[in-house]
Parts: C-alpha cells; sequence; structure tokens
C-alpha cells in the first residue's frame, strides 16, 4: 500500500490519499447524468469528462482522506436538498470527492483528477459503470449497462468491512462536531436542468 499526494487543479488544496492499493480503493469511471452534471455545474465538463461523458473516480473511506491545506477553499454542492454532499476546489473549481450525509458510512468517492495522472499501477484498472446514461460514439464504449453484480458485491462487502473499521470516520469535511466544514448549496431546478442537458 501507498499514500498517494492529492490536490485542486491550482494546487491551493492538498492533502493526502492513505493506503492506496487495488485492495483497498475502487477505481471506476462513471456515466451516470449526476456525476456529469456536477462537472458541467462546475465549468470542468471539457477537460474532465471522459468522450463518452464518463467521470472517473476512486471509491476510498474518510478516515484515509487527508486535506492539509487549503481548507478555507472547499466548496460544498448538493444537485438536489438530498442530494450526495459533493465537496470541490472553489479556487479552481475543481471536483474533490462525493459523500452520503450519514455519518456512519465509510464511503467517499474521490474525483480522479486530484490524484496523480500516473497511480494507476496503485489504483487498479478502471471499471466503466452506468454505461446505459453514457453520450457520444456508443460503439466505442467500454462500461457496464449499469453496475455489475460482482461489483455490487464487492462494494457492498467493502462498505460493510470498513465501516466495521472505523473508517467512516474522521472525515476531511466534518468538524469534530459533524458539521460540514463548508456551507452547502444546492442547485436550483433551472441550475440542474442545465447541468443535465447534454449538448448534441
Ligand atoms: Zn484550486
Ligand atoms: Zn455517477
Amino acid at each position: 500500500m501507498i499514500d498517494l499526494p492529492i490536490q485542486c487543479t491550482c494546487g491551493s488544496v492538498r492533502g493526502t490519499l492513505l493506503d492506496v492499493a487495488p485492495s483497498t480503493v475502487q477505481n471506476l469511471v462513471c456515466h451516470c447524468i449526476d456525476c456529469r452534471s456536477t462537472l458541467r455545474h462546475l465549468g470542468r465538463a471539457n477537460d474532465l469528462l471522459t468522450e463518452h461523458g464518463g467521470t472517473a473516480v476512486v471509491h476510498s473511506t474518510p478516515a484515509r482522506m487527508q486535506i492539509t491545506h487549503g481548507h478555507t477553499h472547499v466548496g460544498l454542492l448538493r444537485l438536489s436538498p438530498k442530494g450526495l454532499l459533493r465537496f470541490y476546489a472553489t479556487c479552481c473549481n475543481t471536483p474533490i470527492a462525493s459523500m452520503l450525509d450519514d455519518p456512519r458510512q465509510a464511503f467517499v468517492s474521490i474525483a480522479r483528477c486530484i490524484l496523480p495522472s500516473d497511480a494507476d499501477t496503485h489504483l487498479g484498472p478502471a471499471v466503466g459503470v452506468r454505461g446505459r446514461s453514457a453520450i457520444g460514439n456508443l460503439r466505442t464504449l467500454d462500461a457496464a449497462h449499469n453496475v455489475p453484480a460482482w461489483l455490487v458485491a464487492r462494494i457492498g462487502w467493502r462498505l460493510a468491512k470498513q465501516r466495521l473499521q472505523g473508517q467512516a470516520r474522521p472525515s476531511a469535511f466534518h468538524a469534530a462536531d459533524g458539521t460540514c466544514i463548508a456551507v452547502a448549496t444546492i442547485l436550483t431546478l433551472e441550475q440542474r436542468t442545465a447541468a443535465q442537458h447534454d449538448p448534441r
């Protein structure tokens, strides 16, 4: 296992992802509309979406993700009032990580772009998921229609194990009293609709 540096595009928000190995993280490219909408809303669709509208993410746990610099540049978006907590860097609109709004869940989905570009050997092969929402030339798409059963099983098993291991907390995005370090901006219906629009 290895510890990898993480940083936003401009370098103001920095930190470390601990204990990285194919056995502790899940490398994914998600083609769902919510992931894509987040990048569009942040104005990062052009440089961060794959040619099929996919978003590259790496699953790990809150306890393994440390932010050491730039806490004041951490912002929080929610696509809807009960949507995932989607943290991003306000300095350069870089997505950082998404979490469930539940302190018992040992889950964080980290934007691949904040990890070193040459880290794939430590992350394991990326699995394409939710291909039913992909865009572009679907003949060249390498992704499951939804999430394959083996991956659902692996993620579920890991979530249970990590929860028992106490990996849900601490969280770099939460204060000791459990409140988020950033105030959530919830997208309006108009903003969400605009971000969901797939240009032809
Ligand atoms: Zn930045
Ligand atoms: Zn997604």
